[in-house]
């Protein structure tokens, strides 16, 4: 007999199906595959990632689990609602389901809060058997034993990397913007062993999309012993590379560092965020230290490792001065890419909390809180800085002359450092995902911080001049 079919969708249009843009990441992002991977044989289970593709309103399935951040929570709602008119029952989970529940009750079937391996089997379970209840609460903080390996056979194609996993959650660290501490679990790491399994679990997939990985942790050094053990394990593999986030302090410790060589990482994620120690400050990201920057960008550089460096603008103590400066302290400290983005006061964040107590926050449209948009007056600039910060110091991050330049020091310091024991391989492999990934933040910039900046000027002026702030996207255009 035939099961039914649970769609599993991970939504990431804001702005809404009217305003789509497909990002053409890299990779697709862990929840949608491992929930897959949680799903019990009971219903034949696919995953659709609405960064890459559209939503089929006229698919066959019979359920849809919508998972979905704070900025798209309206998109969802709308979906949801289309879906049911449908027929279908519809299950919303994910961080903004676990955080504000009550926002979403009524508008879904049911509501998952918390992480969804303690829950998730039952609520399938009872989707099939026709009693869902509206609300399933997951045990907070469990254990990260027992997760199986990620459906990778359901990532789209069009993702060059479909190996993603973690190996911890929770950061031990409390910056204010953070939405890991607006109900701070403690830190947790899952079994050496079930790591390495997920990344050697990937016969469904061809041979050269078993090489490379992502491990999206928050934060991969927050207990470097365990850290450590799992980069000797990685060593041992036969993968290419691999892709790990973790905090600029880890690099402090040299065996860490040697460790990530011997592990083949390719790529750091660090969230660098500011140039400015006051601005860092302000968000308590006591942890980052400008005066290190360089040296600690250097010794991945010098080791063949690209560094894609988070980069925030409107944190409170920024002036019109630092973003003036920011384009050649940025060259001085010599990363590989950027991931630019105006600072959220997210709902729930202790920014937020802050923000709304000083009664700053201007646009409460939850579309608007993703990082391209600004929702709050900013402290010691104005939103005209802000959104001349955010074009242009990407713009000059991103020309092709200082793409081939960076490209070029990264070459220099790798060959010539005496760490370059792969080399031949590596070149090509970092050549590769550097252009590719100048290439992608380019695009971005064009095709979607372009046109919402041209709506997000307008909301300003308006606002400046005391009128009311055009808050529906559709309205602006
Ligand atoms: S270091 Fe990163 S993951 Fe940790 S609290 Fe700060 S922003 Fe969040």
């Amino acid at each position: 007999m035939d099961r039914p079919k649970l769609q599993i969708i991970v939504l990431f249009q804001n702005l809404g199906d009217e305003h789509p843009y497909f990002a053409r990441n890299p990779a697709p992002p862990l929840s949608g595959l491992l929930l897959a991977a949680l799903t019990p044989p009971v219903v034949e289970v696919e995953v659709l990632h609405e960064m890459v593709r559209p939503i089929d309103y006229g698919c066959d399935a019979d359920f849809i689990a919508l998972s979905f951040m704070d900025y798209c929570a309206p998109h969802a709602i709308e979906v949801a609602r289309r879906f049911r008119r449908l027929g279908k029952k519809v299950v919303a989970g994910g961080r903004y389901a676990s955080t504000f529940p009550e926002a979403l009750a009524g508008h879904f079937d049911s509501v998952v809060v918390g992480e969804a391996e303690g829950v998730w089997p039952r609520v399938v379970r009872d989707l099939v058997a026709n009693r869902l209840a509206p609300r399933y609460d997951a045990p907070f903080a469990p254990a990260l034993d027992d997760i199986p390996p990620p459906r990778y056979d359901l990532a789209e194609p069009s993702f060059a990397i479909a190996v993603v996993t973690e190996a911890t959650r929770g950061c031990p660290f409390r910056c204010s913007y953070c939405q890991l501490n607006i109900r701070p679990a403690p830190f947790r790491k899952r079994p050496v062993a079930d790591v390495v399994r997920d990344l050697t679990a990937t016969s469904a997939l061809p041979y050269h999309k078993r090489k490379m990985a992502m491990i999206y942790d928050n934060n991969f050094g927050g207990d470097m012993r365990h850290a450590k053990d799992l980069l000797r394990a990685i060593a041992k593999t036969d993968l290419w590379g691999v892709g790990l986030q973790f905090t600029l302090g880890c690099l402090d410790d040299p065996e860490f560092v040697d460790l990530l060589v011997d592990a083949r990482c390719t790529m750091a994620f660090l969230g660098l965020e500011s140039l400015n120690e006051a601005s860092l400050t302000s968000v308590r990201k006591h942890h980052n230290l400008v005066r290190k920057y360089r040296e600690q960008f250097g010794m991945l550089k010098d080791r063949g490792i690209l560094t894609f460096a988070g980069f925030m603008v409107a944190l409170d103590e920024d002036t019109p001065a630092y973003y003036r400066e920011a384009p050649a302290k940025l060259e001085a400290v010599d990363p590989s890419a950027i991931l630019t983005s105006i600072a959220i006061p997210i709902p729930g964040t202790p920014l937020h909390t802050e923000a709304v107590a000083a009664g700053r926050v201007v646009d409460t449209d939850l579309r608007h809180y993703e990082g391209d948009h600004l929702v709050f007056q900013p402290r010691g600039v104005s939103a005209a800085d802000v959104f001349d910060a955010y074009q242009r110091i990407p713009a000059a991050f991103y020309a092709w002359p200082a793409v081939f330049r960076r490209w070029w020091r990264l070459m220099r310091a790798y060959w010539t450092s005496g760490h370059g024991r792969h080399r031949l391989l590596r070149t090509p492999l970092l050549t590769a995902i550097l252009w590719q990934l100048s290439r992608f933040q380019r695009v971005h910039a064009r095709r979607k911080v372009a046109p919402v900046l041209v709506l997000e000027r307008a909301k300003w002026r308006r606002l400046e001049a005391g009128r009311r702030p055009v808050d529906r996207v559709a309205e602006a255009v």
